[in-house]
């Protein structure tokens, strides 16, 4: 058995884990015990790692990994959400002291981590659910993390967390949002938005594709240029090398050689069951996933494509001249300001809705390097939280003038994608979310009409107080 010499044990070294214990090894300058259900993998990590190798313990057993751990110890857990996290927990916990530490850093629905919490309180194990963002080269080189637990917890967790963390303006991209779920909530929508943004901008590659006709390095070009403006993020600028990447085998752009199959679970999933249950409509979100459902079907849209043929009409031409592409980069930052939107509506009432007081602004500011979403947009976040109360982002005094800057834009995109035949699911959801939440007269007054006549729902009335029912004709 190895002597406790340990700062910290990282559970779990497949692609995130081992990346993050590197990181705590190699940034942190920590020493890091590390162990996984498959052993010689911890093995592999210090071998395969030799400059670090000092600072790597590797350990067979959960008794080896617990016995290397100085006190108060602890535990990052990185296995995939689910049966592998209470599996692991179960394993672990018996061996853990009160006041020792164990972390979920892998992705969870955010109502496992609040029952998770509840169960280790008893035991005077501080159990802490944190969202993780970056994928494998934001957990070696700094991701953006999402603190959630105990605030006090927090706090013995700081020394550890900052120096592995991603750094924007010199600040680290960490911070604690809230107490149980606060976290790992934070980073489902995290992933919601990033689902919507993704949507959007191969919404906008399928209309360049298949209706204006361009080549992926014609197109790859172009995402370059918007990277240089507004749009500037890492999914942009990522869009851009991918649609560049030729393929080594048929010597044409490999993005072409790519089956068009995406999966949905887990967190974006996720994030749209959550919007659902707070009221929100997180339309953009939601078609984000849902398209990846149908991407799915492959076989079933082949058919479907030769049973229904060109569907597009005449006279609905989308260019690639410099007016056409300016259109298409305004409509799609109109949409993506309006994703965002949704998303933080979200992360707003959850904030009611659960206690959590999360610091909206400070979100966008730990979102701002080392995650995926990361972009030049989020300051604009920032700033409007720090400006003060906000209803909604599209009210915010900043983004009302971007929106309506570019809704006209967005509205012919949209609408010439609809007579094209060109799907775009997650901008018109932007589009359609826009219109409605700005109409002061909507249409559930007739909703609400039907509901009283065939279950006696009631309604209320404008002209005056008071709950309604009415007698209606019966079909
Ligand atoms: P991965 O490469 O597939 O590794 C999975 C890890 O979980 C391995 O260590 C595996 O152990 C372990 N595991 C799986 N089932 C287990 C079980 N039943 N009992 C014990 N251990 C089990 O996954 P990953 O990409 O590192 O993801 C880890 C977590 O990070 C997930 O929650 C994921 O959603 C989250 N995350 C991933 C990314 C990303 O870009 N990949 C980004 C952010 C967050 P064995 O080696 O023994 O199989």
């Amino acid at each position: 058995m190895s002597e406790p010499r340990a700062d910290l044990g990282v559970l779990g070294m497949g692609t995130m884990g081992a990346n993050l214990a590197l990181n705590f090894a190699d940034n942190g300058g920590f020493t890091v015990a590390l162990g996984n259900r498959t052993t010689e993998k911890a093995y592999g990590v210090r071998d395969s790692n030799p400059e670090l190798a000092d600072r790597l313990v590797p350990t067979d057993s959960i008794e080896h990994f617990v016995a290397s751990l100085r006190s108060p110890r602890v535990v990052v857990l990185m296995v995939n959400a689910g049966r592998p996290v209470d599996d692991q927990m179960a394993l672990v916990l018996p061996h853990l002291n009160p006041g020792d530490i164990l972390i979920d850093a892998g992705n969870a629905d955010f109502n496992d981590t609040v029952r998770r919490e509840r169960e280790v309180k008893p035991t005077g194990i501080h159990f802490v659910g944190m969202g993780v963002s970056g994928g494998e080269v934001g957990a070696r080189n700094g991701p953006s993390i999402m603190v959630g637990g105990d605030q006090a917890v927090w706090e013995r967790l700081q020394p550890l967390l900052e120096p592995i963390a991603a750094r924007f303006d010199g600040a680290p991209c960490v911070d604690w949002l809230g107490t149980d779920g606060a976290g790992h909530f934070v980073k489902t929508i995290h992933n919601g938005i990033e689902y919507a943004d993704m949507q959007m901008i191969a919404e906008v590659y399928g209309i360049l594709r298949d209706a204006a006709g361009l080549e992926a390095g014609r197109m790859a070009e172009i995402f370059a240029d918007w990277n240089t403006r507004e749009l500037e993020s890492y999914l942009i600028e990522i869009t851009a090398l991918v649609l560049a990447e030729r393929d080594g085998e048929t010597g044409g752009a490999l993005v072409d050689q790519i089956v068009d199959e995406a999966g949905q679970k887990g967190t974006g999933r996720w994030s749209v069951i959550e919007a659902q249950k707070l009221g929100i409509g997180a339309t953009t979100l939601e078609a984000a996933v849902s398209a990846r459902g149908i991407s799915s079907r492959r076989a079933e849209r082949a058919e479907a494509a030769n049973v229904f043929g060109d569907l597009r009409l005449a006279g609905a031409q989308f260019g690639a001249d410099a007016d056409a592409l300016a259109e298409l980069e305004s409509a799609l930052v109109t949409a993506k300001i309006i994703a965002y939107a949704q998303g933080y509506a979200t992360l707003a009432e959850a904030s009611r809705e659960f206690g959590w007081n999360l610091p909206l602004g400070e979100i966008a500011r730990i979102w701002r390097a080392g995650c995926i979403i990361r972009s030049r947009f989020l300051d604009d976040i920032t700033r409007a939280y720090e400006a003060g109360d906000v209803v909604n982002l599209l009210m915010a005094p900043s983004f009302t003038a971007r929106i309506e800057a570019g809704q006209e834009a967005l509205r012919r995109v949209v609408a010439k994608a609809a007579l094209s035949g060109i799907p775009v699911p997650a901008l018109s959801a932007a589009l359609s979310y826009f219109d409605d939440y700005r109409r002061a007269r909507g249409t559930t007054n007739l909703t609400q009409g039907q509901r009283d006549l065939f279950g006696a729902h009631t309604f209320h009335r404008l002209d005056r107080e008071g709950v309604f029912h009415h007698r209606w004709p019966q079909a």
